[in-house]
């Protein structure tokens, strides 16, 4: 496939960044080998100066991985993708290719709990500040700014509530402070929402969510254009935080029913927070797709749909909250999102466990609230599951 452009997003998760070797197979092929071979010293020589294109060493390149970032690449609708061992190693690398020690990070201060140690605890210490403001109140951005800021990161939709940030607004609130935007597209992926076009500078994934989608293996990555990635490129060459061939190939062939999968996901969704919407033991639904949504118009205009997430708060607190995961037989309880099996988590006592309990009144995280992260199952089956446990 030569010209990307034309091709809607199913297309480009099927065929985008296939490359074949001399056997001409028909599915992507996987390079387990750590080096490549030169024909000569010369070829070497050029190929270590950067004139001559093709791999040399699999800590930066490695055609499984360069396949895997051509097509996300392709996807998220980037000049360039730089795949990582995990989501985590791609927020670091962001960091470390694009920042310096002195300047200062605004970031949502409803992200990813490893998110706010990295950013805290990690890069506190060499010298880069960070400021956490509301998702949802672009004003609390502007007023955060400083001299000396350089990077706006945020998680649309947010987890466990599933606050939705108004991309262009950041965007905008940024570019006119010389900053970058950073997007963590996890939620959504490719097929559901896509930063670039709304205006962010930055795209991040964990690819161990919807970008597998199987639940199988880690990854992340990191877009953007060719000026911005170079740095993060080479944070990873000098660095070595590298996705494995392995897991590219399994996230590479992951991404093909992405677009399918992501349509299932919100389906099932939907269906069940309508569901969760008329149980008298349920306080509230949160669901960027259901018009009760604080941002559900914001939600529809800048999402396909409203995503696999749902979060409710029982009436009953964190009794009724846990004798309703105990009572599950078929949803595996456990804190992973974006596998085709349904998963069940109380916030306030695991992901969420290391805020104080004001922190997190503050954040809206109640001791009632229960996290579903909707897999492919008959949602009839789910929401069966779960009618034994509100009952009993
Ligand atoms: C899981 C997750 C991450 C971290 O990704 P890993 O692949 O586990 O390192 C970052 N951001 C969000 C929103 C996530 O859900």
């Amino acid at each position: 496939m030569n010209d990307t452009h034309d091709y809607d997003l199913e297309t480009l998760a099927v065929r985008a960044g296939t490359v074949r070797s001399q056997f001409n197979e028909h599915s992507e092929a996987m390079f387990l080998t750590s080096s490549f071979v030169f024909r000569s010293a010369a070829e070497a020589a050029a190929r270590f100066k950067g004139e001559q294109p093709g791999p040399i060493y699999a800590r930066f390149t490695n055609p499984t991985v360069q396949m895997m970032e051509a097509r996300l690449a392709a996807l998220e609708g980037a000049e360039r993708c730089v795949a990582f061992a995990s989501g985590m190693a791609a927020i670091l690398a962001t960091v470390m290719g694009l920042m310096k020690a002195g300047e200062h990070v605004v970031a949502s201060r409803s992200i990813f709990g490893s998110t706010v140690q990295l950013f805290s605890n990690i890069l506190g210490r060499f010298g880069i500040e960070t400021t956490y403001v509301s998702p949802t109140d672009p004003a609390e951005w502007r007023a955060a700014l400083k001299p000396n800021t350089k990077l706006f990161f945020v998680e649309s939709p947010s987890n466990p509530l599933t606050e939705v940030s108004d991309i262009r607004a950041l965007a905008a609130i940024a570019h006119e402070a010389g900053a970058w935007l950073a997007v963590d597209n996890c939620f959504c992926s490719p097929a559901l929402q896509k930063p670039l076009e709304l205006g962010a500078d930055i795209v991040i994934h964990s690819a161990t969510k919807y970008l597998d989608g199987q639940g199988r293996v880690l990854g992340g990555a990191v877009l953007g254009s060719h000026a911005l990635m170079e740095g993060v490129y080479t944070f990873l060459r000098t660095a070595g935080p590298t996705l494995s061939a392995f897991n590219a190939w399994v996230i590479l062939k992951g991404m093909e029913t992405l677009a399918l999968r992501m349509d299932a996901h919100s389906k099932n969704a939907l269906a069940l927070a309508q569901w969760l919407e008329a149980q008298p033991q349920v306080a509230r639904v949160l669901y960027p797709g259901l018009p009760s949504h604080p941002q559900h118009r914001l939600a529809m205009a800048q999402q396909k749909t409203g995503g696999g997430i749902v979060a409710f708060d029982l009436k009953g607190g964190q009794d009724a909250a846990w004798k309703l995961i105990d009572s599950t037989q078929l949803l595996s309880i456990t804190a992973n999102l974006g596998d085709t099996k349904t998963t069940i988590t109380h916030p306030a006592s695991t992901t969420h466990s290391r805020m104080t309990p004001e922190q997190r009144a503050a954040a809206g995280i109640g001791d009632g609230l229960v996290r579903i992260a909707v897999g492919l199952e008959a949602v009839a089956d789910i929401e069966a599951d779960l009618a034994r446990g509100l009952a009993g």
